[in-house]
C-alpha cells in the first residue's frame, strides 16, 4: 500500500537532550538527501546505522544531527523511515521539522505513524492499542498487560476463536450444499465443544475488564476517618514512601485531595477526605456526602482510627458507614507511638493492623496488605491468564457471545441451519472489529486520535 510522506516531532515537545524528527514515506530518504551533508560527501548512508552531519537549508546550517535511515518493511510503518537527532531544544526541532515539509513531506496526524503501520500489516488493531496503552501506561503491572497484548497474545486469541468460528461455517455450508447427502448431525460433537469454548472463554475475558480496567486506571482507594485522627499524615507518608508518583488531581472542593500511588506496579487512586462528621455548615455538609460517597464509589477503604484515643461518636458514624456498604476495609490504628486507649470490641472488625504514621511505623506492612488484598481479589492468575483493558474489546466479546448463544439456541430448537449463518457471521465480524480486520473510520479516528502526534 502507497502513502504519501509525513512527518512529525517523535519526543515531547519542550527542552531536552535531543529532539527526533521521524519521517516515513516513500520519499523519506530522498527528503533526507536534500537537507543532510556528512563530512564526507562520497560516504554512504547505509541502513539501520547512525550517521553523524549537518541539516543544511540550501547550504546554511540549520543544525548538527545524527541521522539514520531505515528501510521498508523492517520499520515501524513498514515503509522506508528516517529519523533525525537533533538538538533538543524546541524550537531547533522545529526548524529541522520545517524543512523536512518544505521538501515534501506532509505533517503527520496523531497517531498517524501507528496508523501506518496497522494499515501495512504490521501490526492488528488490539497490538496499536496496546502501544497507545504503554505510552500511557501509569504503573509496570499495567504496562507489562499492554505488552503482552502488544506481543500479540489476545491477537491469536482471537485468531483461535475466529477458526473454531470458521470451522462451524464451513460444515453449515456443506449442509446447505448438499442437502440431498442426508447430514443429519447439525453440528458435530467436536465442533460443538469447540464453539463452547469460544464461548466460555469470551465469557472470562469480559469479566476480566472490571479487572484490567483496574490495573490500568488504579484501585479507588479513600481513606475515611474522623478529624485529627491522622489521615493527611498517612497519605503524604505514603507519598514519600512511593517514589513514583504519577499524578496529582488537584481536588474539586476545599476537602478532597486525590493522588495515584504505586504499589508495588498496581495504582492507587487515594482520596483523603476531609472526615466524615455531623455538621450544621453547608459547605461542611456537602463535604460529608462526599465524603459518605467516596466510601460507597471505593473499591477499597483504609479506616484510620486515633488507638490513643478512646472511641467517639465520630469514628461510629465512620465504621457503620462502611459496614452499611460493605466495602472492603483495612483497619488502620494509627498513633501506636502513643499509649493505646481504643478498644474496638464493640464491632466485628477484620483486617486490623497498627501504624504510625507520624514515625513510619507499619507503613510496609500495610503497602503489603494492600497488594495481597488487591491480588486476590483482582489480578489472581494474571500472570498466566489474558486480561482484556479495553471497552472497545468487552463490547465486541459480548456481541460475540451474544451470537454464539443465538447458535446454540437455534440448533437446540431444531430450526434450519441457514438460520445460524447470520449469527455466524455476526460472531466472526465482532471478533473482527477487534484486531481490525472490519474497521470503520470512526473506530480508527477513535483509536488513533488518542495518540500524540509523532506515533
Ligand atoms: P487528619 O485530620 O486525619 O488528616 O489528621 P492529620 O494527619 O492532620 O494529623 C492530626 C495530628 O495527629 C497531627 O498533629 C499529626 O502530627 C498527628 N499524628 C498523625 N499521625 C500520628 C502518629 O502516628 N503519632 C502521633 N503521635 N501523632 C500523629
Amino acid at each position: 500500500m502507497l502513502f504519501d510522506t509525513i512527518a512529525a516531532i517523535s519526543t515531547p515537545r519542550g527542552e531536552g537532550g535531543i529532539g527526533i524528527i521521524r519521517i516515513s514515506g516513500d520519499k523519506s530518504f530522498e527528503i533526507l538527501e536534500r537537507i543532510f551533508n556528512t563530512k564526507n560527501p562520497n560516504r554512504d548512508l547505509g541502513f539501520y546505522k547512525f550517521n553523524y552531519g549537518f541539516i543544511h537549508d540550501n547550504g546554511k546550517i540549520v543544525d548538527e544531527v545524527m541521522a539514520v535511515r531505515m528501510k521498508a518493511p523492517k520499520t515501524y510503518t513498514c515503509e522506508d523511515v528516517v529519523e533525525i537527532n537533533c538538538h533538543g531544544g524546541h524550537l531547533i526541532s522545529e526548524k529541522v521539522l520545517e524543512l523536512v515539509l518544505k521538501n515534501g513531506a506532509r505533517h503527520a496526524e496523531q497517531g498517524e505513524f501507528t496508523k501506518r503501520a496497522f494499515m501495512n500489516g504490521r501490526i492488528d488493531l488490539s497490538q496499536a492499542e496496546a502501544v497507545m496503552d504503554i505510552i500511557h501506561g501509569k504503573t509496570e503491572k499495567s504496562i507489562s498487560l499492554s505488552l503482552e497484548q502488544l506481543r500479540g497474545d489476545l491477537r491469536d486469541k482471537i485468531a483461535s476463536f475466529k477458526k473454531a468460528l470458521l470451522d462451524v461455517t464451513a460444515h453449515v455450508n456443506v449442509v446447505l450444499d448438499y442437502p440431498e447427502e442426508g447430514i443429519d448431525d447439525p453440528l458435530p460433537s467436536n465442533l460443538r465443544e469447540n464453539l463452547e469454548n469460544v464461548y466460555a472463554e469470551a465469557d472470562r475475558l469480559i469479566s476480566s475488564y472490571d479487572k484490567g480496567k483496574k490495573i490500568k486506571e488504579g484501585i479507588k482507594t479513600v481513606i475515611a476517618g474522623k478529624p485529627n485522627v491522622g489521615k493527611s499524615t498517612l497519605l503524604n507518608s505514603l507519598l514519600k514512601e512511593e517514589r513514583a508518583i504519577v499524578t496529582h488531581i488537584p481536588g474539586t472542593t476545599r476537602d478532597v485531595i486525590e493522588e495515584i500511588i504505586n504499589i508495588k506496579g498496581i495504582p492507587l487512586v487515594l482520596t483523603d477526605t476531609a472526615g466524615i462528621r455531623k455538621t450544621e455548615d453547608i459547605v461542611e455538609n456537602i463535604g460529608v456526602e462526599k465524603s459518605k460517597k467516596f466510601i460507597e464509589n471505593a473499591d477499597l477503604v483504609l479506616l484510620v482510627l486515633d488507638a490513643s484515643r478512646e472511641l467517639e461518636s465520630e469514628d461510629r458514624e465512620v465504621i457503620e458507614e462502611i459496614q452499611n456498604h460493605n466495602k472492603k476495609t483495612i483497619v488502620l490504628l494509627n498513633k501506636i507511638d502513643l499509649e493505646r486507649k481504643i478498644e474496638l470490641e464493640e464491632f466485628n472488625l477484620e483486617n486490623i493492623l497498627e501504624i504510625s504514621a507520624k514515625d513510619n511505623i507499619g507503613i510496609e506492612d500495610m503497602e503489603e496488605r494492600i497488594y495481597s488484598y488487591i491480588v486476590e481479589e483482582n489480578v489472581e492468575d494474571s500472570s498466566e491468564k489474558l486480561i482484556i483493558t479495553n471497552i472497545r474489546h468487552k463490547t465486541a466479546l459480548e456481541k460475540t457471545k451474544d451470537a454464539i448463544r443465538n447458535i446454540f439456541e437455534t440448533i437446540d430448537a431444531g430450526m434450519p441451519m441457514d438460520l445460524i449463518s447470520v449469527d455466524l457471521k455476526e460472531a466472526l465480524d465482532s471478533l473482527s472489529e477487534i484486531t481490525g480486520e472490519i474497521s470503520s473510520e470512526d473506530i480508527l479516528d477513535h483509536v488513533f486520535g488518542n495518540f500524540c502526534v509523532g506515533k
